[in-house]
């Protein structure tokens, strides 16, 4: 079934500098993103005059893992620009899962934070299971990242809840690009708690005919080649290759990694290319799952960076906004 994408302001058709030929049209994260941002704004200030406190999220980094804290000073950062009370939480990496449920307990119970989120990952001093310890002893209420088992079943079930901010953020991006969804056929790389198995039923209650893959999938390129919307959430730089996509479809990148490796860098980008030029600047990229050559066949296709990384953190914000009005029993 081919998948319709409308000119819409967030899409546009681009044309590679360096080879001049004709690329997928471009699913604008950044531009999705300050939609939400600016959708926001009203409630934020409406919540704030209100309850005489604006909406508070409470972060918590343990250790100092440098992406981590990359991330959690953008996510702060964004918080605050939205006119939120945003609060950074720190603990050594030496804390010990006690000490880490104490600070969620707290936090808990403070009358002024609406969401809490706990960076991950954990340190390995805290034991394998931490993570899930932690997430599970967020009030639901509070759990704007949406991995609470509450609120992972009430997503199961379609209801409304706080549902994870990644797939959600891609759901806004397919919805505002005007993609189609229903009837899609959409195939997901990936079935993490965070990003693989929420994403599949996002779209499964947007009515398309889902398939989930991972590291065991049978046949991998042409199970994902079926599908008319491609969700590529593996951590594999460049993993997604032409032959893993139909000629038209819509391909979302979800994955971030880090690569160092300049011979990599050198073979997925020409020489004068953007990103040459900041691998160049950083000796260090962030690249996708998805192999640039893909924008040859794909009808449309989303970035990085750009893409799913600007919308995860503008559906933080959005969730802790609805944490917050949900708590306070104002909700239409
Ligand atoms: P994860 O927990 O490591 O899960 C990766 C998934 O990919 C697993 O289900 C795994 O399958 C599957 N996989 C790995 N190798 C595969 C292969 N060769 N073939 C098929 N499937 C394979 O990662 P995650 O947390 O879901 O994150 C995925 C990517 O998204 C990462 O790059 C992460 O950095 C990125 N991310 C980005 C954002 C953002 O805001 N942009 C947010 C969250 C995550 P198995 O289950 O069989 O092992």
């Amino acid at each position: 079934m081919p998948v319709t994408v409308n000119s819409v302001a967030s899409v546009s058709s681009v044309v590679d500098p360096v080879f001049r030929r004709m690329a997928a049209r471009l699913l604008d994260g950044t531009a999705v993103a300050n939609q939400i941002r600016a959708e926001a704004a009203p409630s934020v200030a409406a919540f704030t005059a209100r309850a005489g406190r604006p909406p508070g999220i409470a972060i918590v980094l343990v250790g100092n893992d440098p992406a981590s804290e990359i991330y959690v000073r953008a996510k702060l950062k964004s918080a605050a620009d939205a006119g939120l009370r945003a609060d950074l939480e720190r603990l050594p990496n030496t804390a010990s899962l006690e000490e880490l449920l104490a600070l969620v307990d707290r936090l808990n119970r403070s009358e002024v934070h609406d969401g809490i989120l706990v960076q991950s990952p954990l340190p390995d001093l805290m034991g394998r299971d931490a993570e899930r310890h932690v997430f599970d002893a967020i009030a639901p209420d509070k759990d704007v990242d949406g991995f609470h088992p509450v609120n992972v079943g009430r997503l199961v079930q379609g209801r409304a809840t706080l549902a994870a901010c990644t797939p959600s953020g891609v759901m806004e991006l397919l919805e505002r690009s005007d993609v189609r969804i229903a009837g899609a056929r959409a195939v997901v790389i990936g079935r993490s708690d965070i990003v693989g198995k929420p994403m599949a039923l996002l779209l499964l209650h947007r009515n398309a005919t889902v398939t989930i893959c991972h590291s065991r999938t049978a046949d991998l390129p042409r199970v994902a080649a079926s599908a008319d919307i491609l969700v590529a959430a593996i951590g594999r730089p460049a993993f997604v290759t032409r032959d893993f996509v139909r000629p038209g479809a819509v391909v979302v990148d979800v994955g971030t990694t880090q690569v160092n490796d300049r011979a990599l860098v050198e073979r997925l980008f020409p020489a004068g290319s953007k990103r040459r030029e900041v691998f160049d600047r950083r000796a260090s990229l962030v690249v996708g799952d998805v192999h640039p050559d893909v924008s040859d066949v794909a009808g449309a296709l989303s970035p990085v960076p750009g893409g799913v990384g600007p919308l995860t953190i503008a559906m933080l914000l959005k969730n802790t906004v609805t944490a917050a009005i949900e708590r306070a029993g104002w909700a239409g």
